[in-house]
């Protein structure tokens, strides 16, 4: 039976949930809402990895990743004045586990864009692109996908039948399903599980991360570098094939100040939080990045940490992605469980014929053994990214140079397999998609 179903967020999952929603019915009525007045093409290189690899094939997507993956040629470990002190090398021998660089890495705007078009592509009326958030209600009982911009939630309540949302504009609407795809701070969390509980599920690294991009210098090659500066930060210096550069900070504190001014502040005032713990850090910091991040217009910035939720879901609502099960951008997992997380909900959904309780249950018990997998921490994860003394780093720079001298790397990637507790993707006929070995 066809479902009303209203979708919070376009990031990753939320235009991947709709087209996975039409494929499987195109009967379904789906709303999506996204409190900025477009879609976000923000943020820098991004994986796809494990299920997420087939979910895309299934969806015939893949293609267009390989379009625009990232060509990167692996990880340089490097000094204040830039010199390589040890090389890690990719693993593209097909087998074992992926490095730092992964076989699909994408800059995330260009994915967003794939599954924003694929949902416009499904859609019977073109999705509206952009707009300020107006409505003409008719058009939300009807078949097919719709976006509405700069819109949110104030309120969602519940009974066995439906849910009652209440929008930012006042209007209040019913649906039969209520999917928070809102990122990890998400409010619909908040609002299922109570403001206090709903927060604290999401678990702090105390690491903050910033991205920009830089212009592209004749040195920029396709050796990714880090530089561990000490007392908890480093940079990133990532171009791969690009006409660009990404530079990505990364400070691990506690310190209360920081934490305020990016996750409460403008983009203005986190960039000052930035320049003023990075300032005179070295390598091209002074020479090159600071400018770069006074006047980058793609910045972006935000606290890591992991959303830890005993349920992502709650009668009638279900919560997805980041919102539920945030794996943070060290597991570099993100993607692929936004899109396990649309996978098994829309099986589940197609599966129990759309008796939405159960089928929410199946989901949450369902995806749990996925999270576990890909909410799993390398050892020393973060703290090896952001070292805090000089002879931290200079030991972590002659380990790596000796294991990546005598090849010892290649053997660990190998032994160590990125089968992900030996998980496979469950397999939905009912979602109609081809089959994974087609594209
Ligand atoms: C702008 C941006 C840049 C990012 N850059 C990187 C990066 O460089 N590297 C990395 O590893 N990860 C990055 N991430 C996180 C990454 O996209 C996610 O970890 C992952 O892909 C999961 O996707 P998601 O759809 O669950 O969440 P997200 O991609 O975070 O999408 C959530 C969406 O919900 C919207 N939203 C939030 N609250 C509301 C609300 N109340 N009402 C309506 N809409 C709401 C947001 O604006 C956003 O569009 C970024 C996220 C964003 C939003």
């Amino acid at each position: 039976m066809p479902l009303k179903i209203l979708i919070i967020g376009a990031g990753i999952c939320g235009p991947a949930m709709a087209t996975l929603l039409r494929r499987s019915d195109p009967g379904h009525s789906v709303t999506i809402v996204e409190r900025y007045p477009e879609i976000r093409h923000n943020g820098l290189q991004i994986d796809l990895r494990a299920w997420g690899i087939p979910i895309m094939k299934r969806l015939g997507l893949l293609e267009k990743v390989r379009q625009v993956s990232v060509k990167e040629g692996g990880l340089a470990l490097v000094d204040s004045k830039g010199k390589i002190k040890a090389v890690l090398g990719i693993n593209d021998s097909g087998a074992g586990a992926q490095s730092f660089t992964s076989e699909f890495e994408v800059m995330r705007g260009d994915l967003v864009n794939i599954l924003y078009e694929a949902s416009m592509k499904d859609a019977d009326e073109p999705a509206t692109g952009k707009g300020d958030g107006a409505q003409d209600p008719r058009e939300e009982d009807g078949p097919g996908i719709r976006y509405r911009f700069n819109v949110s939630v104030t309120a969602l309540a519940q009974d066995e039948k439906g849910v009652d949302v209440t929008f930012t504009d006042g209007t209040t609407r019913r649906y039969d399903l209520v999917v928070g795809a809102d990122g990890q701070w998400s409010k619909t969390r908040r609002m299922m599980f109570g403001e206090d509980i709903g927060g604290a599920m999401f678990r702090r690294l105390h690491v903050h991360i910033a991205y920009y991009t830089v212009k592209r210098e004749p040195g920029d090659d396709e050796l990714a570098r880090i530089y561990h500066i000490g007392n908890g930060r480093s940079i990133f210096r990532r171009t791969g094939d690009r006409p660009f550069t990404q530079v990505i900070l990364m400070a691990r504190t506690e310190s209360e100040e920081m934490r305020q001014a990016i996750e409460r502040q403008p983009v203005e005032k986190q960039k000052e939080a930035f320049e003023k713990l990075f300032k005179g850090a070295g390598w091209q910091m002074d020479s090159r990045f600071l400018q770069g991040l006074r006047e980058s217009t793609d910045f972006y910035a935000d606290s890591l940490g992991q959303v830890k939720a005993p349920h992502a879901v709650k009668g009638r609502i279900a919560l997805l992605g980041d919102a539920a099960h945030c794996a943070s951008a060290v597991t570099g997992m993100g993607t692929t469980v936004s899109l396990i997380g649309a996978y098994t909900l829309a099986g589940e959904l197609a599966r129990h014929n759309d008796d939405v309780p159960t089928a929410l249950q199946a989901y949450d018990a369902n995806i749990k053994p996925y999270i576990i997998e890909a909410q799993k921490l390398t050892l020393g994860v973060p703290h090896i990214l952001t070292l805090d003394s000089q002879w931290a780093i200079a030991l972590l720079r002659f380990v790596v140079w000796l294991v990546t001298s005598t090849k010892f790397d290649k053997l660990i990637v190998k032994l160590a397999g990125e089968n992900k507790g030996g998980l496979q993707l469950p397999d939905y006929p009912e979602l109609k998609l081809a089959p994974a070995t087609e594209n």
